[in-house]
């Protein structure tokens, strides 16, 4: 961050660190993104596999469902709790509101999150679950961004081989083990690049980041965003505590690397691999319950980004002197679910869901151009929360079926 601050104020040096150094980040991200597929489809399958039972795997599938959309609901209500009491909206000028309208309301990034979200409102309300089903299993493990399907096929997969029974399966099994033992191997590589990455993706957010004025008219709205992360991260140590008897501070230091690591690329799927690694080797839950938990997470659960999507919502109808109901902010905590399960795991894409939560409660979409400004920061926050959820609650599905080491 220092260097970035640095750069921005040296002559010539935020073009110095987009072209010699924002591109180690890059590869990094892209080596992440590389392993993510293979360590879902070796450690699920191994995972499911080992279950032995597929009662077991029932148990771990609805524990783990209820307790993500228990979570999101609890940082929705947190979030509109908070943007209801400290009310951002009402600090903001007309004049500011238009400031920050006129200047995004044309920026590509702006449109294009309107074109993004436009394409998915016009599907049907089941639209989700269909695209959850692949019709072509290579297809959906050439792309990164069909995770959702590969889980899908993975778990049918391991699913079908409990079913055959250990003796038809071991060939595939053992291929399998030997396949997580190779990708456990490749994290460990990339994992050792790690701090230089960060280093390259934290200087280059600073140098690409927005006109600092603009940034400081937002401050209001961001405090209540983090402040809500904030209390997200108190409701994890809590549940932490009073289900597992573990120490937090101690669940928190042993996560940490995968939250910097959210926090510098601003994605949940980018950071799996070091998710998993955290979990399983140090904070000690089997890998039977991680590698079902934290891809499925990664994929549907963020608290941070839901808990975000209900601030930003209130936010705008507040600086544009719009009066929300008590229903329509109960139906925020509906759609708010609902758009932070369908929102990927990358940079960005809680904004693109957003425009869905906008247009249920009648609030303008150029009201995306408000916030714009400060949603890169606000991201790499909301994706700590995110992850921390996910390591959170396969700690708490671990210690429920008795799989907490
Ligand atoms: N970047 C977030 C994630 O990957 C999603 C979002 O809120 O934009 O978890």
């Amino acid at each position: 961050v220092l260097f970035g601050i640095l750069m921005l104020n040296i002559d010539g040096g935020d073009l110095f660190v987009n072209n010699w150094i924002k591109p180690l980040g890059t590869i990094f991200v892209k080596l992440l993104k590389l392993i993510a597929i293979p360590l879902i489809l070796a450690s699920l399958i191994k995972g499911i596999s080992d279950l032995k039972d597929i009662s077991k795997f029932k148990t771990i599938g609805s524990k783990t469902i209820i307790t993500y959309i228990v979570t999101t609901v609890v940082a929705i209500s947190i979030g509109l709790i908070l943007v209801n009491v400290i009310n951002p909206g009402s600090g903001i000028s007309s004049e500011t509101v238009e400031r920050l309208t006129s200047t995004y309301s044309e920026s590509s990034g702006v449109q294009s999150k309107l074109v993004e979200a436009n394409n998915q409102i016009q599907n049907s309300p089941l639209q989700f679950l269909v695209d959850t089903v692949p019709d072509n299993a290579f297809k959906a493990m050439s792309n990164n961004s069909l995770m959702l399907q590969v889980i899908f096929f993975t778990i049918f997969l391991g699913i079908s081989m409990l079913l055959i029974g250990e003796e038809k399966s071991k060939p595939l099994k053992s291929f399998f083990d030997s396949l997580n033992f190779v990708v456990l191997k490749m994290v460990d590589l990339i994992m050792k690049t790690a701090p230089y990455a960060v280093f390259a993706l934290l200087a280059s957010v600073i140098t690409s980041s927005n006109d600092p004025d603009l940034l400081l008219a937002l401050l209001k709205y961001s405090g209540v965003v983090c402040l809500g992360l904030f209390f997200m991260i108190i409701v994890y140590s809590i549940a932490v505590y009073l289900i597992t008897n573990s120490n937090p501070l101690v669940f928190l230091k042993k996560i940490s690397p995968a939250q910097l690591l959210a926090f510098s690329t601003s994605s949940s799927a980018a950071t799996l691999p070091l998710t998993m690694d955290r979990v399983e080797n140090h904070i000690g839950v089997d890998r039977e319950v991680s590698s079902f938990v934290l891809p499925v997470g990664a994929t549907i659960n963020m608290d941070g980004t839901s808990l975000y999507q209900a601030v930003a919502a209130v936010f705008i109808a507040q600086s544009f002197g719009m009066d929300l109901s008590f229903g329509t902010q109960l139906g925020i905590i509906a759609t708010a679910t609902l758009a932070s399960i369908g929102s990927a795991a990358v940079p960005g894409a809680g904004m693109v869901m957003l425009v869905g939560v906008l247009g249920y409660a009648g609030i303008p979409e150029a009201g995306l151009a408000l916030i714009f400004a400060v949603d890169r920061p606000l991201d790499m926050c909301r994706t700590v929360v995110n992850v921390t959820g996910d390591a959170s609650v396969s700690m708490l599905v671990a210690k429920s079926v008795g799989k907490l080491g």
